[in-house]
């Protein structure tokens, strides 16, 4: 069993009266894909936010390669190698996708004016690379307003490998996909854990894709934690069956 790069200890998280999260534990071990699974509504937007520190937690810690993260903002916990993608996809539709690229490495550059003129050739080789490795390449010079929506979340994916993240936490990578980009999606992600030894952190609907990704599942319901373990024996719990039937 490898190390476990994040460690989520007893998080608890409510927005006014409603328990997002309640008294979750969980680890994602280094080197790993591991999948979040739970019905809509079940708390696991909230505790990817809760991770990278986009809100804070009511209780409980959060620990990056030992280091406690729950106390530290969004661009702190970036600048640590963790990060995540969006359920809805926020790049910029009116720059091409090469400028996408170039300005989701932020916290490299001091100010933004410099952001545009100040990219060294190095950042525009690996922005090329990257968009090549996600099979955006032809579409490169392309406002990304134009891509197919399957192909936004593919550029959205090469632009957080641009940060070189240690950890990337993936929402709904595959949603509103078509099932043949779907499949290329599953190859990149499984090249970005084996090639560039990214740790992810899947949340995903589509029982295929995490069934074909993640070594190891956890589940949620309710902000609480159903249950955890290998994907079949995830697949087969009754609890976890009894709760996405009820939740339809
Ligand atoms: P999931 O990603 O599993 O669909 P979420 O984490 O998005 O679930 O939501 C869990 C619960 O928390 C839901 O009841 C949702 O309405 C609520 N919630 C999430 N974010 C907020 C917020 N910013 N303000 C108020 N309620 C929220
Ligand atoms: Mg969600």
């Amino acid at each position: 069993m490898n190390n476990s790069v994040i460690e989520v200890t007893d998080v608890s998280k409510s927005f006014g009266g409603v328990v997002a999260n309640r008294n979750i534990s969980l680890t994602v071990p280094d080197g790993e894909i591991t999948g979040l699974i739970g019905p809509n509504g079940s708390g696991k937007t909230t505790l990817f936010n809760s991770i990278v520190g986009y809100h804070p937690i009511d209780q409980g810690s959060i620990k990056f390669e030992g280091q406690e993260i729950s106390d530290l903002n969004v661009q702190q916990i970036a600048r640590l190698g963790l990060l995540r993608t969006f359920q809805q996809t926020r790049i910029y539709g009116k720059m091409d996708c090469v400028k996408n690229m170039l300005i989701s490495v932020p916290h490299r550059k001091a100010k933004w004016s410099d952001m545009f003129t100040d990219y060294s050739a190095e950042d525009l080789e690996k922005a090329e690379h990257l968009l090549d490795f996600v099979g955006l390449y032809s579409k490169r010079k392309l406002l990304s307003g134009d891509l197919s929506f399957g192909q936004q979340k593919l550029l959205e994916f090469a632009m957080a490998l641009m940060n070189e993240p240690k950890v990337l936490l993936l929402d709904e990578p595959t949603a509103g996909i078509n099932p043949t980009l779907i499949n290329g999606l599953i190859d990149r992600l499984l090249r970005a854990n084996a090639d560039f030894g990214i740790t992810l952190l899947v949340i995903e609907h589509n029982m295929r894709v995490i069934m074909n990704l993640a070594r190891h599942m956890y589940c949620l319901a309710h902000g609480e934690l159903l249950a955890s373990g290998a994907p079949e024996e995830i697949q087969n719990d009754q609890r976890v069956i009894d709760a996405y039937l009820g939740a339809h």
